[in-house]
């Protein structure tokens, strides 16, 4: 038999699951635990032990515990007395919840589908992928986190139609994704988030409320601290007042922390906040209004906070839905995903969408937009491109992600040359196509079609960019829209004065004899109008000398016809 599992590998927590009997089941520990902190305590001299006992482990060894590794995936990071890497920590993360899930199933398990922040760039998605593989396992598919809670909540559901959105906010990280469920066709139509945004963050605020100077604190000290402001969050969603003791704080001295409702939220308030943009570009992105949803979900530990809730309420202006467990709709998406995988669940289909756009750098140092952000994936699209110049013996491919108008703007993922036999300029014909595949991968192909050799570039090691340079892109956009479009207009008319200029030369050589004195005198003075107008880098006067220089030649153009007739 062969079994797929799904895994929620969480910044906090991760969870394991399999389809038994069509239905999606998550697997619990011998503890009888389903929830595994992802905390890995190094012992020294033995064994890794992970999960609970690494949390306990915490407040007497708090430099061999290694927690929200998930924050580091994908950099060069490393963390940890034994400073391994963050896919070698998560790896043994997976290890423990494979051994769990085997001891539950009673067979071995190989197969995984794994989850990942929306936001996730490629390196991250890589690096969660080589985790699972040093784990043991395939990693059949890395699925994004709020596509796998609205799966979760379709299936429970069992609707046809649907527009979900889906606000998960974690211990590191927070989404908002706009899905579309059509006839168990799932599209995801918008996404937005910052995978640095999180429980987390509170925590650390708590903290700095009770102690602003907590760089002075003892590890220990610090760590005692960070579990009591840790307990007092959690009590505080269900409880008005909440106070933690800590015995033998400061020597023989015991320490007592109390916080009130009211204060945890004026404390929470400015990062919960943060998700407001976050949630308003997502609906831009899907056209949508709050109101044309059918459905907000709320996922991830920290929406159990009240003030989450009411903030939610008010960005979508309805009481959002709580009834999945926020912990665990993430896990049961991603067993549903397996289970469709290995065909044991069928009538669900899976899209994703890309979070940014691909694009290539053309003439004049342009973006040129190959798949547009938020395009459904797997997806798979090309453009024919030429070249520029005469006897052109190869071709640069540059390939970008960005919003931004200039290639300079945008990230460049990496570059490539295409050679190509010596023709006329505009003669070659390259065939670019970007392929995302369905774990997020994208794989350049260029094709000179005439000799059908070709180049493939797998963007498996893509630049390492941190999410806010995400966002920063995202804003930036906006913020440069006008002079971004204003210089691509530019650039667009420039190129065509250009090519327009060294045609009007190429033929006054050539076919001169057939034009009287006065044209002639005509036609170089609005070219030398356009030279000017160019270097002048004033728009007006690019189109005035375009339009000058058409009517001078408008002669020129007759004759040019007549001779090509005969
Ligand atoms: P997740 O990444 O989904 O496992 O979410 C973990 C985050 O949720 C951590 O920051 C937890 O502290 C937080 N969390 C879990 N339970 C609660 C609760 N009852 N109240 C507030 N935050 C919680």
């Amino acid at each position: 038999m062969s079994d797929i599992v799904g895994i929620d590998l969480g910044t906090t927590n991760s969870l394991i699951g399999v389809v038994e009997s069509g239905f999606p089941i998550l697997l619990a520990d011998d503890n009888g635990e389903r929830l595994t902190p992802s905390a890995v305590y190094f012992p020294d001299g033995a064994e890794p032990i992970i999960g609970r006992a690494a949390l306990r482990a915490r407040s007497v060894a708090p430099q061999r515990v290694v927690s929200s590794i998930k924050r580091l995936m994908g950099s060069a990071q490393r963390a940890g007395p034994l400073d391994l890497s963050p896919e070698e920590i998560s790896a043994l993360i997976l290890r423990q919840l494979k051994g769990n899930a085997e001891h539950a199933v009673g067979r071995e398990v190989t197969r995984a589908v794994i989850t990942v922040p929306a936001y996730f760039n490629d390196a991250q998605r890589n690096a969660t992928k080589r985790a699972g593989e040093l784990a043991g396992f395939t990693v059949e598919r890395i699925l994004n986190e709020p596509t796998a809670a609205a799966l979760a909540f379709a299936l429970d559901r069992g609707q046809a139609k649907a527009r979900i959105a889906v606000y998960d906010f974690g211990g590191g990280t927070f989404d908002l994704s706009i899905l579309q469920l059509n006839d168990g066709l799932f599209e995801v139509r918008a996404t937005n988030g910052n995978t640095q945004l999180g429980g987390d963050d509170i925590d650390a605020a708590i903290i700095s409320h009770f102690a602003p100077e907590f760089s002075e604190l003892s590890p220990e000290q610090a760590a005692r601290l960070r579990e009591a402001a840790i307990e007092l969050k959690h009590r505080l969603s269900f409880e008005e007042n909440a106070s933690v003791e800590l015995p033998f704080y400061c020597g023989a001295e015991s320490l007592r922390v109390q916080l009130t409702r009211s204060e945890l939220d004026r404390i929470s308030q400015p990062i919960i906040d943060k998700t407001r943009w976050h949630c308003a570009r997502a609906l831009a992105d899907a056209r949508l209004k709050p109101e044309e949803l059918d459905e907000v979900i709320l996922v991830g530990g920290a929406t159990r906070m009240p003030l989450v809730r009411d903030t939610v309420r008010e960005i979508f202006g309805r009481e959002p839905n709580t009834s999945p467990n926020p912990d665990e709709a993430v896990a049961i998406g991603a067993t549903i995903q397996a289970g469709v995988l290995a065909g044991a669940i069928s009538n669900v289909l899976l899209l994703d969408v890309t979070p940014l756009s691909l694009g290539l750098e053309t003439f004049g140092g342009l973006m040129n937009v190959i798949i547009p952000r938020n395009s459904t994936i797997p997806i798979k699209a090309g453009e024919m491109f030429t070249t520029a110049v005469n006897n052109q013996r190869a071709m640069s491919i540059k390939v970008l992600q960005g919003e931004r108008e200039m290639a300079r703007d945008n990230w460049q993922l990496g570059q490539f040359e295409i050679e190509f036999e010596p023709a006329p300029k505009g003669m070659p014909r390259v065939g670019v196509q970007f392929e995302i595949d369905a774990n997020g991968i994208l794989h350049v192909l260029a094709r000179d079609t005439r000799t059908g050799a070709e180049r493939v570039l797998e963007l498996k090691s893509a630049v390492d960019v941190s999410d806010e340079a995400v966002e920063k892109m995202l804003g930036d956009s906006l913020e440069h829209a006008f002079e971004d479009m204003t210089e691509r207009t530019w650039t667009e008319a420039a190129l065509k004065a250009e090519e327009m200029l060294r045609a009007v030369e190429s033929i006054m050589t050539q076919s001169g004899a057939g034009m009287s004195e006065t044209e002639r005198a005509q036609i170089t003075w609005a070219m030398s109008e356009m030279r000017e107008a160019l270097a002048s880098k004033t728009p007006a006067r690019l189109q005035r000398a375009n339009a000058v220089l058409d009517e001078a030649t408008q002669g020129l153009a007759a004759l040019i016809l007549e001779q090509a007739i005969r």
